[in-house]
């Protein structure tokens, strides 16, 4: 964060994107602030994308004289019903509204809009570091308002409602979800009394769409640090209500003196381990649902203790209805992940036994073209105190990329399809589609991942031809 003073404001809202807003806001006579993100971001120096000017008055006829004063390369769209406009100029956006009072009835996050003063559009702001203003009007220029002590909240990394928590929150519950990304995003301090606040009104997230919350939900998993944001959805009681099978992770059953793992602070640290690798959002969902299989195949075995069979078998299954519930998207984005928590387990078997060419350009085949994505979550995976047992893991893992890189290079396994496919062998047999068929498919599909014969035409074919010789199959 870094500290300006009026001076300093005032020569950065002079800049030429500025200007024309201030000439035309005076020539109009009305009040025009810089608001929100913006002045949030520029404390922090943070690029900012946007600028939401809030005008005491009507924003949508500002637009409008500003466009004409413009001229040709301004392009302005008006929302009538919102009473927004959005003008566009040099690479740049600016959103222009009518500072307004907003009154909310209980059963929806829609307001009651009316013309209001600036105090009445800060009071309507979600936290007090997103309710600065800077005055655009030249006599004022640069002049912040900040009525709720926004500057001190951006000092003191909080994140704070200018008013009551409670109301604020019930009126638009989404904020609850906004307050836990800022934090995130920011690498903030969620203030005391809002964050019991936000444990007394989790309930309230009811009346909020699927897709707004999986949009902060993303925003969080895409932040440096997903595990701040995770935590606290948590501790507020709201992960319970907006992602029960990932609270069911948390929590540790102890036996006979034998606990197992918390998979809930497990899980948080290996999608803490793939952002520190990764920017990708599937892959930090793959690290978020990978041991999603394990509350519902937890088992007490007497001589071996807390197993999980076959839990990434059953997370695979499980995708799919997350994503449908959640209103992600059910395309090859979901498939991925899919792909990626059934297949969790795979090198890590691997990496546990002797390491075999067979092994590994199996797994290569699996994989495909997510095999670096897989290694990724894999390595992520070894969350073991154990230093030992952690350098082992990693330097086996080590081999496993070694032997995936040599083998990939000898054989193209990653997309592999084999060099002898249905159609050649219906052909060469005289068959129908029939069960035949698939068995000499997957004998030869077999013989190159095991290295039995290399991957070319010639090989596959004679060993088809002997494998149809033991089949009783003959040409004709
Ligand atoms: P980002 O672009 O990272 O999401 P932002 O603060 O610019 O950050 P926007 O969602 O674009 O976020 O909102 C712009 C401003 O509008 C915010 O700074 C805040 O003042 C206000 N705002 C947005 N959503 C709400 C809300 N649900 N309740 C109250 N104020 C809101």
């Amino acid at each position: 964060m870094i500290e300006l003073t009026q001076d300093e404001l005032k020569q950065h809202f002079s800049a030429p994107v500025f200007r024309p807003i201030t000439e035309v806001a005076d020539q109009l006579g009305l009040e025009c602030y810089v608001v929100g993100g913006y002045v949030r971001d520029l404390f922090l120096e943070r690029p900012s994308k946007d600028i939401d000017v809030v005008v005491v008055g009507s924003g949508i006829r500002m637009a409008e004289a500003l466009a004409e004063r413009l001229g040709r390369g301004a392009h302005v769209a008006v929302f009538k019903n919102f009473g927004t406009a959005q003008l566009k100029w040099r690479g740049t956006e600016v959103e222009f509204v009518g500072a307004r009072k907003e009154s909310y009835t209980h059963d929806s996050r829609k307001p009651i809009v009316e013309d209001g003063t600036l105090e009445d559009d800060q009071n309507r702001r979600d936290f007090t570091i997103n309710a600065l203003a800077v005055c655009l009007n030249q006599a004022r220029l640069g002049e912040l308002v900040d009525p709720f002590g926004g500057l001190e909240d951006l000092k003191e990394k909080t994140i704070r409602t200018p008013l009551d928590p409670d109301v604020t929150f019930s009126d638009d519950p989404l904020r609850m979800m906004r307050a836990i990304r800022f934090a995130t995003q920011l690498k903030f301090y969620i203030d005391d009394d809002t964050f019991a606040s936000l444990t007394r009104m989790a309930g309230r997230i009811a009346i909020i769409s699927r897709e707004r919350i999986a949009d902060e939900l993303n925003k969080i998993i895409l932040s440096p640090q997903p595990s701040r944001g995770l935590v606290d959805l948590e501790r507020s009681g709201l992960l319970e209500l907006i992602f029960p099978e990932l609270a069911a992770l948390r929590g540790v059953e102890t036996k006979c003196g034998r606990a197992h793992k918390d998979n809930f602070y497990h899980t948080l640290e290996v999608v803490d381990n793939v952002a520190r690798t990764s920017s990708d959002l599937w892959l930090r969902w793959a690290a978020l649902l990978h041991d999603i299989g394990k509350p519902a195949t937890k088992r007490w075995e007497p001589r071996v203790g807390w197993t999980f069979h076959n839990h990434n078998y059953v997370g695979e299954k499980m995708v799919p209805a997350i994503f449908r519930k959640m209103k992600l998207p059910m395309n090859e984005k979901m498939k991925y992940v899919q792909k990626l928590v059934g297949l969790h387990m795979r090198p890590i078997v691997i990496a546990d036994e002797e390491v075999t060419d067979s092994a590994v350009r199996r797994l290569l085949f699996e994989a495909g073209d997510d095999i670096d994505d897989l290694m990724t979550l894999c390595e992520a995976d070894i969350t073991s105190k154990n230093s030992e047992r952690k350098r082992r893991f990693l330097a086996n893992f080590q081999l496993v990329r070694q032997k995936l890189k040599d083998l990939e290079e000898r054989d193209r396994i990653r997309n592999f399809q084999p060099p002898v496919d249905g159609e050649e062998i219906m052909r060469t047999f005289h068959l129908p589609p029939c069960a035949q068929v698939g068995q000499l498919k997957s004998a030869i599909k077999d013989a190159i991942l095991d290295g039995v014969i290399p991957n070319d035409h010639d090989a596959a074919y004679a060993y088809m031809m002997q494998k149809a010789k033991e089949m009783g199959i003959s040409e004709i």
